[in-house]
């Protein structure tokens, strides 16, 4: 960030969507520490910082009176492990725009740290309102987007707001400018062979991935809840497990296209199957294809594993996008963590591996290899959208 911040107050959208327990009380703080980076830079070049985010989703879930839960979705929860981590007071005010906002972000002198309340308790939010974004533009002189987490959103703190301000006046925030370059590294020519390892509950999530995948990739890997919908495809029985049946014809387009373009799709050989979906299901190992009724795939099995361990092995860039089986099941968590070691692995031979966001980055987190990998991503939908190849539209704005 190459700006001058000297008593220039800095408004920076951070992704403070934190995950909280019943009682309010963060589970996973992440994200908070993964911002303070930027803050620390401007605050230490001499401004002020006011610092904007979403919390969950206040207007879709509002109480029975028609109303906000204020108290389930104040940004105020992230506010005192924000100044714990920054070793600073926070100030925090109880609206995002308006008089009382302007007010304290005109007087906000350089060092000082200002909290707004929750960007998405306007509905001008996600509509990425013109006015509402001037209000907020008007609170400050340099505007940074650090919130890759929520970069492929037209919102009015991600993307509005940088209208308002003058090329020469805005940027990019480290952790978003370290997630660009990474992905980045996956889009502009990897190192081959490049391997993808794509999990997860839906094929309808990543087709698109899987599709643009084909022109990059030299082997794609295929587990989770999405594999049964090619198990099925293939005339497999897949018992009770997931499945779109809408997309049979697609999975077996991709797989024609893979096969054109000498691309190896790798499925499960064998599955973890269960008798239930729960952690003390009965479960038994079967060759993929074979599940019977009443019984449902949750992990990848063993044999799996060492066919996929064999592809991980040579590659030199690997990308991760979803877990292979049920891994927040300890018994149907083998699979996965089986794939974390392997990343791990590869990336201590000199492979470049990014684990691409949401539940990949909680099982590499729980295998306790996160620092093992070239390069963990805090954006979910973010990350598959910017490796889709699709402009997104908060990092459009900035460069503008
Ligand atoms: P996604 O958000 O699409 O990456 O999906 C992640 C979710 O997929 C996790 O909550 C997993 O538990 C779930 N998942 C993975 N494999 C399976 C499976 N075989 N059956 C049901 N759910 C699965």
């Amino acid at each position: 960030m190459d700006l001058n911040f000297k008593n220039k107050t800095v408004l920076i959208r951070v992704d403070f969507n934190v995950p909280l327990n019943g009682n309010g009380i963060i589970t996973d703080d992440t994200r908070i520490r993964k911002a303070i980076p930027t803050i620390n830079e401007v605050l230490d070049k001499g401004g002020a910082v006011i610092l904007m985010s979403h919390l969950g989703r206040p207007l879709k879930k509002l109480n029975s009176n028609g109303r906000i839960n204020v108290e389930k979705f104040t940004l105020w929860q992230v506010g005192p492990r924000l100044a714990e981590l920054l070793g600073r007071t926070v100030g925090f005010v109880q609206s995002t725009v308006g008089e009382a906002v302007q007010m304290h972000a005109d007087n906000l002198q350089p060092g000082e740290v200002l909290l707004l309340e929750n960007t998405r308790f306007h509905k001008e939010e996600a509509k990425g309102d013109k006015d509402f974004a001037k209000s907020l533009a008007n609170l400050a002189d340099i505007y940074i987007n650090d919130a890759f987490g929520t970069a492929h959103r037209a919102h009015a703190s991600t993307t509005t707001v940088a209208e308002y301000f003058p090329k020469e006046s805005k940027s990019f925030g480290k952790l978003m400018k370290a997630e660009i370059s990474n992905a980045e590294k996956i889009v502009k020519g990897p190192e081959k062979p490049f391997v993808a390892i794509l999990g997860g509950a839906k094929v309808s999530d990543k087709i698109q991935l899987i599709e643009k995948l084909l022109d990059s990739c030299d082997d794609i890997i295929i587990g989770g809840g999405m594999s049964y919908t090619f198990a099925k495809a293939a005339g497999g029985n897949i018992g009770g497990s997931l499945c779109e049946d809408d997309y049979i014809p697609l999975a077996l387009e991709v797989q024609k296209k893979a096969a054109s373009k000498g691309v190896n799709i790798h499925l499960p050989s064998d599955n973890v199957i269960a008798d239930d979906f729960s952690n003390s299901a009965n479960r038994k190992v079967v060759d993929s294809g074979n599940i019977p009724d009443g019984w449902e795939g949750l992990d990848i099995g063993p044999k799996s594993v060492k066919q996929f361990a064999n592809v991980v092995e040579k590659a030199k860039t690997i990308i991760w996008n979803g877990p292979l089986g049920v891994f927040e099941f300890e018994n149907f968590a083998t699979g996965t963590n089986a794939i974390a070691n392997m990343v791990a692995g590869a990336t201590a031979k000199g492979a470049y591996s990014l684990i691409g966001g949401g539940d990949s980055v909680s099982a590499i987190n729980k295998a306790g290899l996160a620092d093992k990998v070239s390069f963990v991503s805090t954006g979910g939908g973010a990350m598959l959208e910017f490796l889709e190849g699709k402009e997104l539209p908060g990092i459009k704005a900035i460069r503008e």
